[in-house]
């Protein structure tokens, strides 16, 4: 079984498409998505649609994915993020907003558990740092954890001989091996990396061989950009795109 594994598309359907088109969708049995589908991004209500054309498809809410349908208050949005997630809610369709609004916080498959910010409050919490993955190892039961929110790859471990928590940065292209230790593996943002690589992020998984692979692909970026632009999207929230950040 190799499943795809995305997070953080933000409506940017030129990334979201470079990463299905990378893939090679014949060799993936299914897709994982760890939430915010929406937000920032120009296509919103095409993204949801792309995602929803695979039939072994499963995703976690994200925080925008609630903002946009008022689920939850944007007050602690940015205000560029409040602009923006103001006009996601315009755009979408009832079905889309249905759809949003089906999304469970948490989802528990073959040994995983999906989240979208982190175990311990799916919908807002950052780990962005090891203390705070060390908290949340005690809020989920499964091997391994996948998370998003961040937009950025990382994958945090238990090092078995100091019970020391460490976070490492995964590097392209390189297979990551999975042995029997417990993991948070954060498969970075496809579309609006902040990590300093505007390429898109993905990772396959492969539960049978007990590897991971972590990818970047490059997209379309001035394409997003234009439709950002044609569609009153913030400044700041155009220009980031340049930069993966
Ligand atoms: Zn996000």
């Amino acid at each position: 079984m190799r499943c795809l594994i995305v997070s953080d598309i933000h409506g940017n359907l030129a990334a979201l498409d470079a990463v299905l088109a990378d893939v090679n969708l014949d060799t993936v049995d299914r897709i994982w998505c760890l939430g915010d589908v929406v937000g920032y991004g120009p296509c919103p209500e095409e993204c949801i649609s792309r995602v929803l054309e695979f039939s072994d498809y499963l995703c976690v809410a994200g925080n925008h994915d609630w903002a946009a349908i008022n689920r939850i208050s944007i007050a602690e949005f940015n205000p560029s993020a409040q602009v923006a997630c103001r006009w996601t809610t315009e755009q979408l369709a009832t079905d889309g907003k249905e759809y949003l609004a089906s999304l469970p916080t948490r989802i528990m498959e073959d040994n995983c558990t999906l989240v979208h910010g982190s175990p311990r409050e799916p919908i807002w919490e950052y780990i962005i740092y090891p203390s705070t993955a060390e908290l949340n190892f005690q809020f989920f039961d499964t091997q391994l954890c996948f998370v998003g929110h961040t937009h950025a790859p990382a994958i945090f471990r238990e090092e078995t001989a100091t019970h020391k928590f460490e976070i490492s940065i995964p590097i392209p292209d390189h297979p990551i091996p999975i042995d029997d230790e417990r993991l948070i593996i954060n498969p970075g943002s496809v579309g609006q990396p902040r990590d300093g690589d505007p390429n898109a992020a993905y990772m396959v998984f492969e539960p049978e061989a007990r590897t991971l692979e972590y990818h970047r692909v490059p997209y379309d970026i001035a394409s997003t950009q234009q439709l950002m632009m044609e569609r009153g999207l913030p400044e700041s929230l155009i220009s980031r795109l340049s930069f993966g950040w």
